[in-house]
């Protein structure tokens, strides 16, 4: 898979303003999940995995495929308790979306989620969710996410983000305020092609040496601690043997990859290869770190 056919991307959304619902949708009309019910199952899951194992799971990915392109969904804590795991899960990422309630509007505690995403030169693509409620009221919710993104400091081109309106709930966005567009019926593909459009894909030579950043730790009492993050460059193969480094002056240690996932809906899949801009997991390295960086041992970056 080129890089040119990843999209990375997190959402930025307070609480109740439909998040869920809305990936849900995504996952279901992409094809890669089948029944609500799993959703809860997974998160579930990870939750009960964190608690037993006591390693921290804040990023719940998941993956949905579009048009033959593979969109990583990076999920970001909602508030500012988490600075450090914000910038984290944000370092991921290549394009933000914020989703917005169409009748409340931007929340306060979102501020610190989507100023990091600015800071870091991310292009936010704006949803107003919820259109369908009665008292939705769509230019109001643009214009005030407009003057956030201002008042954080957000540059001319940030500031000249795209609108996708929705109704997660009853799986359907359109570019033009109020309607299901025409051309792609009652369906979750205008918000998709929104950001196939507007996220630009990572760049990264594929044929340079590894360079991977772990960005949030997972555990599977089958193959101990997984490490996830993005390729920034070069590639990585079950069975590789790697350097993995603590930081510029921090320790460095060898160590071979057993296998190398990616995210697909809300499992993950055994890959035999991954390149620039994939965000895999994992596993074999045992005491692998936040915040480590995966290279070759022949050529460490
Ligand atoms: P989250 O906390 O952001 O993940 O929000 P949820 O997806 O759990 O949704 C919060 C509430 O809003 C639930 O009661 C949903 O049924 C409702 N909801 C989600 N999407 C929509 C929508 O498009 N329209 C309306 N009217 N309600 C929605």
């Amino acid at each position: 898979m080129s890089n040119k056919q990843i999209r990375n991307i997190a959402i930025i959304a307070h609480v109740d303003h439909g998040k869920t619902t809305l990936v849900d949708q995504l996952l279901r009309q992409s094809g890669t999940f089948a029944a609500h019910e799993q959703v809860e199952d997974c998160v579930m899951d990870s939750n009960a995995i964190e608690k037993e194992r006591g390693i921290t799971i804040l990023a719940k990915n998941c993956a949905v495929s579009w048009e033959g392109t593979h969109i990583n969904i990076v999920d970001t804590p909602g508030h500012a308790d988490f600075g450090g795991e914000v910038e984290r899960a944000l370092s991921m990422v290549d394009g933000v979306v914020l989703l917005i309630d169409a009748q409340e509007g931007p929340m306060p505690q979102t501020r610190f989620v989507t100023k990091k995403a600015l800071a870091l030169g991310l292009r936010p693509i704006v949803v107003v969710n919820k259109v369908d409620k009665p008292g939705a009221k769509p230019d109001a919710v643009i214009n005030a996410a407009f003057d956030l993104f201002d008042k954080l400091g957000a540059t001319d081109e940030q500031l000249d983000f795209p609108v996708v309106y929705a109704s997660g709930i009853n799986g359907w966005s359109s570019l033009e305020e109020g309607e299901p567009g025409e051309k792609w019926g009652e369906s979750m593909a205008p918000l998709l092609e929104t950001i196939l459009r507007h996220v630009q894909p990572h760049e990264g030579d594929e044929a340079a040496p590894l360079q991977l950043q772990i960005s949030s730790l997972d555990y599977s009492s089958y193959v101990g601690r997984i490490g996830v993050g993005r390729i920034n460059q070069g590639t990585i193969k079950p069975g590789m043997d790697v350097l993995v480094m603590e930081g510029p002056d921090g320790r460095t240690a060898k160590g071979r990859i057993n296998q190398v996932l990616k995210f697909k809906g809300l499992d993950r899949m055994m890959v035999q290869q991954a390149g620039p801009g994939d965000i895999v997991l994992i596993n074999g390295i045992e005491d692998i770190g936040m915040g480590v960086t995966v290279t070759d041992p022949a050529d460490p970056q």
